[in-house]
């Protein structure tokens, strides 16, 4: 395949970072601008399309702009229907954007663009059935189904971190109650911390504390010196991961789970034991084909992924 450059963009709560990236996932240009300066549509818009301009200069062979944002998104209209984060409602930024810039513009959940990228770079051509699982103070999700970016319906597919892990548990963000996030996702986890804590005072996490304060790497330091309560929140954590993986893999029959985000750094505690749970619940013909991979998020995923969304839907047109 010949090399086709793109514009990345990744919009966060923080920032708006921009790239050009090449179909190898190489990046040639960064930059970013801060999101609470960009909350008006029209100045984003305008400032947005001032860069695209910009590097279309630098790079003339630019195929397209791919954009991933946090929130609803309808991927066919290319409108930010709404992001609780930034504010945005039903914001028209796909057919906005394309009138100033004149390029193909995409627009994705950041989630999708992730898993979109990661698939793309790590394992298309070997896996075709794939999760993205972004662990973290949320619980994120995406799928690559039979190859393609699965967005479902309308574009909310992938939710892993709200399905309903215990019916009547504690409140989510989302709204519904017992979402699997609220248990193996950190604020779930420093809960089972803080209990373990108040039950063993000469707990080895207290001795691991970062700015006085139990954090996840507390934990994980406490489980390496031998604490055994330690050990149990994360082999808890991994036996409640890999329960609503089991179903996942039930439901799919998929040929991979790639897993990342911040409390991925406990592998050598989660794994067995989410391997070990996934054996026991879910039937042996579809978890006998799944591999459960740890992978470090590669930097600029973010960006990378955007750019790449543009690759996934002209592809037939690159061809
Ligand atoms: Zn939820």
């Amino acid at each position: 395949m010949d090399k086709f450059y793109y514009i990345g963009i990744d919009i966060g709560g923080t920032k708006i970072k921009i790239g050009v990236v090449d179909n190898l996932g190489r990046v040639y240009h960064r930059e970013s601008i801060i999101t609470a300066e960009n909350l008006n549509e029209d100045v984003v818009v305008k400032n947005l399309a001032a860069i695209v301009n910009r590097l279309q200069k630098t790079f003339p062979d630019i195929y397209g702009v791919g954009i991933g944002c946090a929130g609803l998104i309808s991927h066919t209209e290319g409108i930010v229907i709404f992001s609780p984060n930034i504010g945005w409602r039903n914001f028209q930024l796909v057919p906005k954007l394309k009138a100033l810039t004149g390029l193909k513009v995409v627009l994705d959940n950041d989630a999708n663009a992730a898993a979109w990228g990661t698939f793309f770079l790590n394992y298309s051509g070997k896996y075709s059935y794939l999760m993205c699982v972004a662990l973290g103070t949320g619980i994120g999700g995406g799928l690559i189904l039979d190859g393609c970016l699965y967005r479902g319906a309308n574009g909310a597919a992938g939710e892993i971190g709200h399905m309903t892990f215990i019916p009547d548990g504690p409140e989510c963000s989302c709204g519904n109650k017992g979402c699997i996030e609220i248990y193996s996702g950190t604020k779930g986890i420093l809960r089972s911390a803080q209990a373990k804590v108040a039950n063993n005072p000469k707990s080895f996490i207290l001795k691991f504390l970062e700015d006085e304060k139990i954090t996840p790497k507390s934990i994980s330091l406490a489980a390496e010196a031998g604490d055994k309560g330690a050990q149990a929140i994360w082999e808890e954590t991994g036996e409640r991961l890999g329960t609503a993986f089991a179903s996942v893999i039930n439901l799919l029959n998929l040929q991979a789970i790639h897993i990342t985000g911040g409390l991925s750094l406990a592998q050598e505690w989660l794994e067995p034991s989410i391997n070990r749970t996934i054996r026991k619940r879910a039937f042996d013909t579809p978890a006998d084909v799944v591999d459960i991979i740890f992978g470090k998020q590669k930097k600029d995923m973010g960006l990378i992924g955007s750019g790449l969304l543009v690759l996934g839907k002209y592809q037939q047109d690159l061809l």
